[in-house]
């Protein structure tokens, strides 16, 4: 080897710079490896970060969601057929973003935020991250406003409040999205703006949820972000964030929101999808290690923020399904560890006709009366202790016979609770109504009935028609003080009195 001159190093060392910068130049663009599978591996693109956008020759967009040494791997928003390898890929230095704005009230949109209901174009507002650090703790305040459902088994023993996470989680079939849509149709005239985000669905359920919120005049207070199994798995994955970044735009702008998962196990699953195609290293039930994360992020950013950070609120009922009512697998015991609480379904309750089929051991709300009113709380009493006795009482005494007329006024009771607690779908409860069913139900109006859904019924509307100042009150006042619960009572004697065949 020969002698370098020190010109030479210079020399040298100025090529290497020069070819450095048109290598920078070079790495705003890169190529394709491989592509399948809505995932494409590129190599060139060194500078790109996560969640990043880029654009591919043919138009199709994709996110970043994997930086390796040497390439990045990407999430594909469109068909992979028009890509190959060689194909060049372009950085947009942008983050996944979706369009927000008032003008999505009403619409069905897909997870970019496209309309898909053929109702013409959407003028958004602005543009929102579909990523976002969740609210700080200065800025969030204490749950304490109710977000009523309008069913009388959770408002009354598992509210929820605006800001709160609450999982409704339960086999397949056993009312889980019943139970988010009858809290949509509640919202009506209560200042809520309502997102269901459907994920991993077939496209006939959407349709069919989109038909049920029209019905019932909910659709124009609502938006609907599907992404449904059809869709390649990346579209399933944001959805959700998607969602979320629609109901930030609200919030900050000091809008209640209630969002809706259905459901996060789908999520789940498209999540693990394309991590197996990204090639992660497979955990605990084949899922990535960071599907926790996954969760949590999402639901973080549900909650109540102050004034001066905008004064709104993000409600969150994220939907898991169960397999065998199995609450201790992997992603279960995950989304139940970062909610507020969780209303529990049960397939046997609700194949014996108890519907909603809320079990009232296994439910709980974390958050439980600070998001009651007074006049909720005060009715309520002791109803979730009562109807724990009573299914204690019931398994003992199967096979009793000669029971005391202690035990047996007691299971009478709890028998009534049981009956009061069915609802049919789609028939949302007043304060006033769940309040009065109540009271009566602790003064034991309801006792010894046979048929005490239909007494409910009977009671509900004599009260609507003839007892307009108690219902209207409590309504108003959302208070109960003991002279209101005396009015009802007799009310409800006067009633019994009536109804009763002698
Ligand atoms: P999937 O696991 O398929 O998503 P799901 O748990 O979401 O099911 P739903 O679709 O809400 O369950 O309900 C299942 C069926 O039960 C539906 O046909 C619905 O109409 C019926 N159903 C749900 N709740 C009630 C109720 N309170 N009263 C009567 N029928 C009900
Ligand atoms: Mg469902």
């Amino acid at each position: 080897m020969g002698q370098i001159s020190s010109n030479e190093i210079i020399s040298i060392i100025k090529s290497e710079i020069e070819d450095f910068e048109i290598d920078k130049s070079s790495r705003e663009t890169g190529s394709v490896i491989w592509v399948g599978d809505g995932i494409a591996t590129i190599y060139g693109l060194d500078e790109a970060m996560y969640g990043e956008i880029v654009v591919f020759e043919n138009g199709v967009r994709g996110m970043v969601q994997d930086v390796r040494e040497n390439e990045i791997g990407c999430i594909l928003f469109g068909s992979d057929t028009g890509i190959k390898e060689g194909t060049v890929v372009t950085r947009t230095k942008k983050r996944a973003g979706i369009p927000v704005g008032e003008g999505f009230l009403g619409r069905v949109i897909d997870a970019l935020g496209s309309p898909i209901d053929g109702k013409g174009e959407i003028k958004s507002s602005d543009y929102r991250p579909i990523e976002e650090p969740a609210p700080g703790i200065v800025d969030r305040k204490s749950v304490n406003v109710p977000l009523e459902t309008g069913i009388l088994a959770i408002d009354s023993m598992f509210p929820i409040g605006r800001g709160q996470r609450e999982l409704i989680i339960g086999d397949r079939q056993t009312g889980k999205t019943s139970i988010a849509m009858d809290t949509i149709i509640n919202q009506k005239g209560k200042d809520v703006i309502c997102i269901y985000v459907a994920i991993g669905q077939k496209s006939s359920s959407v349709a069919q949820i989109v038909g049920t919120l029209k019905k019932h005049d909910a659709l124009d207070y609502t938006i609907v972000v599907t992404s449904t199994a059809s869709d390649p798995a990346p579209l399933q994955y944001i959805a959700p964030y998607s969602g979320t970044a629609l109901g930030e735009y609200f919030m900050y702008k000091g809008k209640d929101v209630l969002i809706i998962y259905d459901d996060l196990s789908k999520h789940a699953v498209a999540y693990r999808a394309i991590s197996l195609l990204l090639e992660r290293s497979p955990g605990r039930e084949a899922y990535p290690g960071d599907v926790f994360y996954l969760h949590s992020r999402l639901l973080e950013r549900s909650a109540r923020i102050t004034e001066e950070a905008g004064g709104g609120s993000i409600t969150a009922l994220p939907i898991i399904e169960t397999q065998d009512g199995d609450v201790s697998a992997y992603i279960p015991t995950n989304v139940i560890s970062i909610t507020d609480g969780q209303i529990f379904l049960e397939s046997n309750l609700f194949f014996s006709g108890q519907r909603p089929a809320v079990n009232v051991g296994l439910s709980v709300s974390r958050v439980g009366g600070a998001a009651q009113t007074k006049a909720m709380k005060k009715a309520a009493g002791s109803i979730r202790i009562d109807l724990a006795q009573y299914r204690e009482m019931e398994v003992f005494t199967q096979f009793a016979s000669d029971l005391d007329e202690g035990t047996k006024a007691q299971l009478e009771y709890g028998r009534s609770l049981m009956e009061l607690l069915k609802q049919p779908l789609s028939k949302p409860m007043s304060l006033a109504e769940q309040v009065i069913t109540l009271v009566c139900a602790t003064h034991r109006t309801f006792s010894g009935q046979k048929d005490v859904k239909g007494f409910q019924n009977g009671l509900l509307e004599y009260f609507a028609e003839n007892g307009a100042g108690i219902v209207d009150k409590i309504n108003a006042e959302k208070t109960l003080d003991d002279e209101l619960i005396k009015q009802i009572e007799d009310m409800a004697d006067k009633y019994k009195a009536e109804n009763t065949p002698t």
